[in-house]
C-alpha cells in the first residue's frame, strides 16, 4: 500500500464525479486528478493528427509521439498538455467525450494513461476519479467509492454541461450518447467500468452536492 492516501472515485458518465471530487477536494485539502481527462486529452491528439481510432495499431504507434503531461496549480487545477499544447478547454467537447471509450479500451492506451498517473499518484495524498480506479489502478487505495445516478438524471446534468458550452442536443440524443458510453465502458475486456468489491456505492440520485459529500464525509477518517 502507497504511503500517501489515495481516494479512488469512479462511477458512470454524468454520476457527478467531477463535481464531488472537485468539492471533496476543497474539503479535504487533497488535490484531485481527473483521468478521465488524460484518456481525452489522448484522444484529442490522435484526432488532430487524423489517426484512424478504430485502428488499434495506428493508435499505439501514433502514442509514441503524444507527450502527455499534467500539470496541477497551487490550487489544484489540472491543466493537460499534449506535445507541448495545453488541450484542457478541448476535453470536454462532445466529438471527444463520444471518440475516447474507444481509445480507452486498447490496453496500450490503457498501460500508457497509468504509467503517466502512477508519476503523479507517487508524489503525494491524491483523490483520483475515473473508470478503473478502485479496480485496477489502486486497487489498494484507503477509501474507494463507486458514484452513480439513474439515467434520466445523468443525462440531464449531461445536457447541461453540454449547454454551458453552447453545444443544444435534445434529452433523448443525450441519453442515448451516454448509454452508449457507459456500455462501451462496461464492456471492454480491458480494466471495464464496474463498481469495485469494497468500493462504497453512493447513489445520488435526487441528492444535492452538499449531501453527497457529507455521505461519503462520514467515511473518511484522515
Ligand atoms: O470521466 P470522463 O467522462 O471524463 O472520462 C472520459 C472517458 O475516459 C470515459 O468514458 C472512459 O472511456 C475513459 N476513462 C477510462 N478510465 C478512466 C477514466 C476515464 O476508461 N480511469
Amino acid at each position: 500500500m502507497s504511503e500517501f492516501i489515495n481516494i479512488a472515485i469512479d462511477g458512470p458518465v454524468a454520476s457527478g464525479k467531477g463535481t464531488v471530487t472537485k468539492a471533496l477536494s476543497a474539503r479535504l485539502g487533497i488535490p484531485a486528478l481527473d483521468t478521465g481527462a488524460m484518456y481525452r486529452a489522448v484522444t484529442v491528439d490522435l484526432l488532430d493528427r487524423n489517426v484512424d481510432i478504430h485502428d488499434e495499431k495506428a493508435v499505439l504507434f501514433a502514442l509514441n509521439k503524444t507527450d502527455l503531461r499534467v500539470f496541477m496549480s497551487d490550487n489544484s487545477i489540472m491543466r493537460v498538455f499534449v506535445r507541448n499544447h495545453d488541450v484542457s478547454a478541448r476535453l470536454r467537447d462532445n466529438a471527444i467525450s463520444l471518440a475516447t471509450p474507444t481509445v480507452a479500451a486498447y490496453s496500450g492506451v490503457r498501460d500508457y494513461v497509468n504509467r503517466q498517473i502512477a508519476v503523479v499518484a507517487s508524489t503525494g495524498n491524491y483523490i483520483l476519479e475515473g473508470r478503473d480506479i478502485g479496480t485496477t489502478v489502486l486497487p489498494h487505495a484507503q477509501y474507494k467509492f463507486f458514484l452513480t445516478a439513474d439515467l434520466v438524471e445523468r443525462a440531464k446534468r449531461r445536457k447541461l454541461d453540454l449547454a454551458r458550452k453552447g453545444e443544444d442536443v435534445p434529452l433523448l440524443e443525450v441519453m442515448a450518447q451516454v448509454k452508449q458510453r457507459d456500455e462501451a465502458d462496461a464492456n471492454r475486456v480491458v480494466a471495464p467500468l464496474k463498481q469495485a468489491d469494497d468500493a462504497i456505492l453512493i447513489d445520488n440520485t435526487g441528492l444535492t452536492l452538499e449531501q453527497t459529500i457529507d455521505s461519503m464525509l462520514k467515511y473518511i477518517k484522515l
